[in-house]
């Protein structure tokens, strides 16, 4: 009997998964497997919350194959290569399908697959399922990417969809072949995962959509912005390990009430993916180097990390991102542009922070937005400041965001939480401001200046 193998990776689910459906119609029996990579559950140890998220999903996976009359097959190893084929020749496969990827790491590893697989006369198919359009689909004339979100966006609505998946009836393993166990990977760390993060998996994505979707979809683009309210759809993390297929999202939503910015973030996603598809080292180097000489200020790093930095909407946004594994998307800009501008510290160590407790981390949205709201990205916007006292007024005017998680703060009025004086911040044990946002901004225009005037062909 003809064997072939589901590949998982980030594709953790049933529903319009393009690599399933390809496994299911190319053979009468499939392997559907996961492999875990030894390497990067090395490096990513630390990451508690993402891992926690990551065994829900495939404990959901393993539930929905075994409904369907298959089951998750386990393996882990290093290199992850090695440990696929080993488990395809065991199983007999002949090929092998599996989601096409962005990252340098995640390409390095799909063509060690491909090479190894070749050696042994199995076929390895790369799918789409990642993004809703594939990285590479939409170019500008003479340039292998966008750089510029407007013009990428206009021909992203315009490009052809891919027809949905089928979700396979049913899955057949071929016999005699071991399950393997879904390891607890908490032991692969000593931090805790957040205390507030959301349930992973298909399912658990899938009942989100459900809920949100009729309750919100509609207001999304009034109140995404609003802080306290919490509106946005929550279903990074579900993307990001995709347990949703973002294609499949944006063919349910579109057309209805509301959906054009949603869907429009999906593009936002899209694009980065791109990016980083075409420049990977853009995970860790500067996308446009602006010479910048940022500070190094470990006092200052840890502050903003703890979220003691005396802002309180910076502070309500790190002690966010620790509670809950999530951070708000006007949160994430405030607390990014704090860290680049008003303390001058380099974005890769507030990228490595968010990665370390995102449950949505994802090196494509992380370090891309970093680069975004650094000024060292696409963008040739290098002064995109924001005010964290003003944008404190302006996204929770009541002030509930920081109430919620800056409860030394709870008992003040909204017409000062967001700047207390100094006699409050005594009184309510919290610190004095980190820097003066004024005179940081002057700093930090005259040191853009000073870059500028030291790198090299520049005036
Ligand atoms: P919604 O507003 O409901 O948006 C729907 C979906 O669109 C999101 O789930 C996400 O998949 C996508 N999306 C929305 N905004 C963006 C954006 N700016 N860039 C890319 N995709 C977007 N997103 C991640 O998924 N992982 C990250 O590691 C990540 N790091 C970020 C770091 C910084 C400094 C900034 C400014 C943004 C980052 N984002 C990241 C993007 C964005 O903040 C989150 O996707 C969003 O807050 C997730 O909440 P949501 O699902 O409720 O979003």
């Amino acid at each position: 009997m003809a064997v072939s193998m589901m590949l998982f990776t980030r594709d953790l689910r049933l529903t319009d998964n393009p690599a399933l459906s390809a496994a299911a119609a190319a053979a009468a029996a499939v392997v559907p497997a996961f492999v875990l990579d030894e390497d990067l559950l090395r490096h990513g140890a630390a990451h508690a919350s993402r891992l926690s998220f990551l065994h829900d999903s495939l404990q959901d996976l393993d539930r929905s194959l075994r409904a369907a009359g298959g089951a998750l097959v386990i393996r882990r190893g290093s290199p992850w290569a090695a440990a696929v084929i080993e488990l395809a020749r065991q199983a007999g496969v002949t090929s092998i399908h599996v989601a096409d990827d962005v990252s340098g790491y995640a390409q390095a590893r799909l063509a060690q697959l491909e090479r190894a697989a070749a050696g042994e006369r199995m076929a390895v198919t790369r799918h789409p399922g990642v993004t809703v359009v594939p990285p590479g689909t939409v170019r500008p004339a003479g340039r292998s990417v966008f750089q510029v979100f407007t013009p990428y966006y206009r021909r992203w609505q315009e490009a052809r969809r891919r027809p949905a998946a089928d979700r396979p009836a049913a899955v057949t393993l071929p016999a005699g072949l071991a399950h393997g166990q879904i390891p607890s990977l908490s032991g692969l760390t000593s931090a805790r995962p957040a205390a507030g993060l959301q349930a992973g998996g298909e399912s658990a994505g899938l009942a989100r959509l459900r809920s949100w979707v009729p309750d919100s979809l509609g207001d999304y683009d009034r109140a995404r912005d609003d802080l306290a309210a919490d509106r946005s759809s929550r279903l990074s993390a579900y993307l990001h390990l995709g347990c949703l297929s973002p294609a499949a999202i944006e063919a349910e939503l579109s057309g209805q009430p509301g959906s054009a910015p949603f869907v429009r973030q999906l593009a936002w996603r899209d694009f980065f993916g791109q990016l980083l598809a075409d420049r990977p080292d853009a995970g860790h180097r500067d996308y446009r180097d602006r010479g910048d000489d940022w500070v190094c200020d470990p006092g200052a790093l840890e502050a903003w990390r703890a979220g003691q930095t005396g802002f309180p909407v910076v502070d309500a946004a790190m002690r966010q991102l620790a509670a809950e594994g999530f951070m708000h998307n006007r949160a994430r800009m405030i607390a990014a542009s704090f860290l680049t501008k008003d303390l001058y510290l380099d974005w890769r160590a507030g990228a490595r922070h968010f990665m370390t407790l995102l449950a949505d981390g994802d090196v494509a949205s992380n370090q891309l937005n970093w680069q975004w709201v650094a000024g060292t990205g696409t963008d040739t916007s290098a002064h995109r400041i924001l005010n964290p006292t003003r944008q404190g007024q302006r996204f929770d005017p009541a002030g509930d965001y920081v109430r919620r998680y800056v409860p030394e703060l709870a008992g003040l009025p909204a017409g000062v939480i967001q700047e207390p004086d100094e006699a409050a911040r005594r009184r309510c044990g919290y610190p004095a401001p980190l820097v003066d946002h004024r005179v940081a901004v002057t700093e930090y225009r005259a040191r853009q200046r000073a870059g500028r005037a030291t790198r090299p062909g520049r005036a």
